[in-house]
């Protein structure tokens, strides 16, 4: 009887521990992907979507090319999964755990279903170094703050990344249906232009992207990883999200590079603290069920958000007047991907001096990022906002034109996605409200009609801001 692979956010074949489970039973093989509709489980953005469907149409091109068929169905998981396995006379079923409330029940209750009707079913880790319960304080309790969980977890076992096997035996394959039909891939209107070109989703793109990040940028990369204006970061985030590549294989691959001496041990330490972030994000996700909709800190729920449309409006469409904020939000939309330093900005911009709900943020980026992340996302949200475990102090707003001035000190990243004002000199790039009528003349910008006035008074709201936040701290 064959052996069903139920592929989820580990879109890869290497390194991945259910399939090699599948393939050392004997078993034939059939690898399926299921669009989940379900009212539990949270939609995917419209970016994320895309990369989905890129990122399916190359593993059932990889697996044709091993001789498989990568069978596709959409609907609730929960009657799919016993259907296939009835029509297939599958004896065992073999998936990737996911650490979302939602997905563990359904997969949970899955479990229980397919064993009554007899098959054999095992799950395993695929998407993290460390699963969320196996990482725990002295006191035998989840940790809150990320040193503490990095200190414990960073000396933990982590297993060697496992390489593309040989030898594949398939069952015939049952019907599929169409990735076409799925529309994950925007059409009319076409918005993908953007992510096309910047981006090549799929296992062998994430492997790309790794041998490159580890040849051109990991050396320098903790002085020049908070620099919007330089390609200075790995781009690795959504082939983590949907498991393109594992962080095994990342580790795996930076260990080998540090045995060889051909890394700095600071750049080394920065990067792989980074990966644990995400680690500690889903450590955070997993015992906090709500982490997307529910402050962590309860304090938080009588805050009284704003929320002024007009302003979330102008973040949203990158036309604040504030062009470190309009360059990250464009990059957004235009990329599906922003720079990590002025997700922070622009993110303290929305809350703090917005007085904007996170939330509303959240479902913004989860919209429009391609590494949308029902962890990383809400974490660092949370952490922003102030309401988080681990947040950064309440106090600390981000004042956007000095962050522009210290981290994109030329103006080179504004230049490149607000080109309405490329040609300011660098020393009003950043405050253009602030050049003279004649900077502003030969530079091409009227202000209020080429590029926006400044959509709010910085010194005005952050005082706002610091008022509704002492009165958070004394209540
Ligand atoms: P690198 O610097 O090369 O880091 C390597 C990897 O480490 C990343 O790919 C990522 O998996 C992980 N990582 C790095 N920083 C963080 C972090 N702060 N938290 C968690 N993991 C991290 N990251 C997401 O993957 N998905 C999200 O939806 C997401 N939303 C965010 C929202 C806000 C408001 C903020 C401030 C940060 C968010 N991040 C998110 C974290 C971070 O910005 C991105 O992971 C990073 O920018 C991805 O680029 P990179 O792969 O080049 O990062």
């Amino acid at each position: 009887a064959p052996a069903l692979v139920w592929l989820r956010n580990d879109l890869r074949l290497a390194d991945n521990p259910a399939l090699e489970a599948a393939r050392a039973s004997g078993r034939p093989l059939i690898l399926l992907y299921v669009l989940e509709v379900a009212d539990e489980i949270r939609p995917l953005g419209g970016a994320a979507r895309w990369w989905l469907g890129r990122s399916l149409a190359g593993l059932s091109h990889d697996i044709a090319a091993l001789g498989g068929t990568l069978v596709l169905r959409s609907g609730d998981a929960r009657r799919v999964l016993p259907d296939i396995a009835a029509e297939t006379g599958a004896g065992a079923i073999y998936w990737n755990r996911r650490y979302g409330a939602a997905e563990i029940a359904t997969d949970t209750a899955l479990k229980l279903t397919l064993r009554e009707k007899g098959l054999e079913t095992a799950s395993f880790n695929a998407a993290l170094l460390h699963e969320p319960w196996t990482v725990r304080t002295q006191k035998n309790e989840p940790y809150k703050v990320f040193t503490p969980f990095f200190r414990a977890a960073h000396t933990m076992h982590v297993r060697a990344p496992a390489r593309l096997g040989s030898g594949w035996t398939w069952a015939r394959a049952p019907n599929s249906e169409r990735l076409v039909d799925w529309r994950l891939e925007p059409r009319a209107p076409d918005w993908a232009g953007g992510l096309r070109d910047a981006w090549i989703p799929g296992e062998a793109g994430a492997r790309a992207a790794l041998e490159q990040f580890l040849a051109q940028r990991l050396s320098g990369y903790a002085s020049r990883r908070d620099r919007p204006d330089i390609e200075g970061t790995s781009r690795l985030s959504p082939y983590l999200r949907f498991g393109n590549i594992s962080p095994h294989q990342i580790l795996g691959a930076v260990r080998h590079r540090e045995a060889r001496g051909d890394a700095r041990g600071a750049d080394i330490a920065k990067f792989v603290s980074e990966i644990y972030w995400r680690e500690f994000s889903y450590h955070l996700l997993f015992h906090n069920p709500n982490l997307a909709d529910q402050n962590f800190n309860p304090r938080f729920d009588r805050f009284e958000w704003r929320n002024d449309d007009a302003v979330e409006r102008a973040w949203q469409k990158g036309r604040t007047g504030f062009p470190i904020i309009d360059a990250g939000m464009r990059q957004l939309w235009q990329t599906g991907w922003m720079h990590n330093r002025v997700r922070m900005i622009t993110a303290s911009f929305l809350i703090k001096h917005g007085l904007t709900d996170w939330r509303r943020g959240e479902a913004w980026f989860w919209d429009t990022l391609v590494d949308a992340d029902p962890a990383s996302n809400a974490a660092s949200w949370q952490w922003v906002a102030g309401s988080g475990a681990d947040a950064a102090p309440y106090f600390r707003i981000f004042n956007p034109v000095l962050q522009g001035e210290k981290f994109d000190p030329d103006g080179a990243y504004v230049r490149h996605f607000v080109p309405e004002i490329a040609k300011l000199p660098a020393n009003v790039i950043h405050k253009p409200w602030r050049a003279t009528a004649d900077v502003l003349h030969r530079a091409d910008v009227v202000l209020g009609e080429t590029y926006p006035n400044p959509v709010l008074d910085l010194d005005t709201s952050r005082r706002r801001a610091l008022e509704h936040l002492d009165r958070l701290r004394d209540e």
